[in-house]
């Protein structure tokens, strides 16, 4: 690549901070970094034509767990990690609600539930008798009983009667949150170059030299915010994990409105206007969906398909209007991995399924290591 003197010294030239990755957590940490150091040069580096992960293809929950979710949580983490996590997504909505305002993100408290299937009799009965228990450990945050159970009114088929509802949850429109990150990042001067890969780096002490395919240029500190795709960086602690979803074309009086969870969020659909956004299945076949490759498969989109017909939409004729997917990064703990890797290179990765929540805040932590 051949560049100009210009375009090296305003672009490439004393640079600070560069940040990989312009998702959430990326565009974030360049705000917090901002706030913290007004001259600063900051440089994002995005591989995508579009912020291309998680962040612009998820579902738009501002949730922070169904209740199946945090039960099966306190199987594998302690309940202080439980509650721990829990109190951070619902900092960081509160942070992501300050910061873009609820109009921009079209925030809409319509409540979220968590649906039963009829052959999870023993799933659902679980989460009753758990219930009470789960409503104390999150008291001393919320104030009052987070989850109740409601008689389903929503004409949902071959499921239990009632549904787990939490006042709490909401719903926001994703497209309108990246355009507005992405505003309010370049309003606060701060330089994003699209389609550009990094390819390596090396901590030279009193620098890092950053590689882009044919290119290379020396950042005083870099901050790796690339979620699934931080497998090698985190030496395997991140695992993508791909994620499926389709939307229908809109629904002549439809009467679903909120954000639903369903197989201890394996699955999830929400209304967004009068479509249905219906997504997840990816425990149908993790070895495939372990993967950074944008795509879809047949037993996955047919199972949803199948939750549509007989599930969501047993009464309503219902076209598929589009689909697609989204790489989300997890791991062996739900914990965020937010670490100095070297002298000069940090990371603020794994954001599992619950990113919307959390990023702001993870992007804020991992700005402020330094
Ligand atoms: C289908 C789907 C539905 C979801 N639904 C919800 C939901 O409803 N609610 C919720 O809270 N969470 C949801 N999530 C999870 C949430 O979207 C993520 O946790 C969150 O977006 C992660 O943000 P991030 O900034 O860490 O990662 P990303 O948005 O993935 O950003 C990482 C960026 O790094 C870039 N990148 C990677 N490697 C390089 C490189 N070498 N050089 C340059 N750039 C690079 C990528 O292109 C990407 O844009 C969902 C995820 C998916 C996929």
């Amino acid at each position: 690549m051949e560049l100009s003197y210009w375009e090296l010294k305003n672009w490439f030239t004393n640079v600070d901070y560069t940040i990989v990755g312009s998702g959430i957590v990326g565009l974030h940490a360049g705000l917090r970094l901002r706030e913290r150091f007004p001259n600063a040069k900051i440089l994002v580096l995005e591989k995508g034509m579009l912020p291309q992960g998680a962040s612009t293809k998820n579902a738009g929950f501002a949730c922070f767990g169904s209740l199946s979710e945090i039960i099966d949580d306190l199987k594998t983490h302690s309940e202080e990690d439980v509650v721990q996590l829990i109190e951070k997504r619902w900092r960081g909505l509160q942070l992501l609600r300050k910061r873009l305002g609820d109009i921009a993100i079209d925030f809409k408290p319509h409540g979220g539930y968590e649906v039963f299937l009829k052959e999870d009799e023993i799933g659902f009965n679980d989460c009753v008798s758990k219930l009470p228990f789960i409503n104390e450990i999150l008291k001393p945050l919320f104030k009052a009983d987070v989850f109740s159970k409601e008689v389903d009114r929503f004409g949902f088929k071959n499921i239990e009667e009632y549904l787990i509802f939490n006042p709490f949850e909401a719903q926001i429109d994703t497209g309108n949150m990246m355009q507005e990150l992405l505003k309010q990042a370049i309003a606060a001067d701060i330089l994003i170059l699209n389609q550009q890969t990094v390819t390596s780096y090396l901590d030279k002490g009193n620098g890092v030299e950053v590689v882009l395919n044919d290119f290379s240029f020396t950042s005083k500190k870099i901050l790796f915010a690339t979620n699934g795709f931080a497998n090698a960086l985190t030496k395997g602690a991140v695992l993508p994990a791909r994620a499926q979803v389709l939307i229908t074309e809109p629904i002549p009086n439809l009467d679903i409105k909120g954000t639903f969870h369903l197989d201890r969020g394996y699955y999830y659909f929400r209304n967004i206007g009068d479509r249905i956004l219906l997504g997840g299945g990816r425990n149908l076949d993790f070895e495939t969906e372990t993967t950074t490759e944008f795509g879809q498969t047949k037993i996955v989109q047919n199972k949803l398909e199948d939750l549509l017909k007989n599930v969501i939409l047993p009464n309503q004729e219902f076209q598929i209007a589009h689909r697609w997917s989204g790489i989300m990064g997890v791991g062996n703990s739900k914990n965020p991995v937010v670490t100095q890797l070297s002298e000069n290179v940090f990371c603020g990765v794994r954001l599992g399924g619950m990113g919307v929540a959390i990023g702001s805040l993870i992007g804020t932590e991992l700005a402020d290591l330094i």
